[in-house]
């Protein structure tokens, strides 16, 4: 049982996947990937470079980091300062966010698999 939990929780790879084709000029990318990289411009100023929830406090840009829960759509804000302040500057935000999260959550199941706050970042 451990084990197929286990295998149920690793990370699918796919290893004959074909590699992804080649990139021509610019004019021939699909629409999808330009508004995705738009979205990405405006929704942040900082390093574009990891999603938000994977950077570091100090890297965000941000004055007001905000995180949501997909389960019981709770949105919590905090400001830049004040998450420095309380977990310091090489604090992961997706750490911080789902504690953030689990520290009001009233999704309490008792099961480890389904308990807390199931974090969504913008
Ligand atoms: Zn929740």
């Amino acid at each position: 049982m451990k084990q197929i939990q286990k295998l149920a929780t690793a990370p699918v790879v796919a290893k004959n996947a074909p590699p992804a084709p080649a990139v021509g000029p610019a004019d021939d990318l699909p629409p999808a990937y330009w508004a995705a990289l738009l979205e990405d411009v405006r929704a942040d100023a900082g390093p574009a470079r990891n999603p938000i929830q994977a950077r570091k406090l100090s890297e965000i840009g941000r004055h007001v980091l905000r995180v949501s829960c997909s389960r019981c759509d709770r949105i919590v804000e905090i400001q830049k300062a004040d998450a420095l302040r309380l977990y310091g500057p090489d604090a992961v935000w997706r750490d911080v966010g789902q504690r953030l999260l689990d520290n009001t959550c009233q999704q309490r199941t008792g099961r480890y698999e389904e308990d807390g706050c199931w974090p969504s970042f913008e």
